[in-house]
């Protein structure tokens, strides 16, 4: 599993909404904040006071319900069941 942050594999995230911060720019697109999957070391980065974090240059905020701990651990197991049914969503509904 990939860290949303930081991009190093590890074996444990934990799921967050969260916006990236830099990507609102130019264009001003409406903020809006979507699930990702970060480490424990980016966790405890960004789960600060303002729930704003700074890694590789990049600023993220986290979203209220993925601050103080809430944010759910994922193991690979449940990482992929998460990833399956993501994947089913997105599937277009049978055109008939
Ligand atoms: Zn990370």
């Amino acid at each position: 599993m990939n860290c949303h942050t930081c991009h190093t594999d590890v074996l444990l995230t934990h799921r967050v909404e969260i916006l990236d911060l830099v990507e609102n720019d130019a264009q001003d697109p409406p903020k809006a904040f979507r699930t990702a999957f970060v480490c424990g070391t980016c966790y405890t980065r960004l789960d600060t006071v303002d729930a704003v974090g700074l890694i590789d240059g990049r600023m993220y905020k986290l979203d209220e319900g993925s601050r103080f701990g809430k944010a759910t651990l994922y193991g690979r197991s449940i990482f992929d069941y998460y990833q399956r049914r993501q994947a089913l969503k997105l599937e277009p509904a049978n055109a008939s």
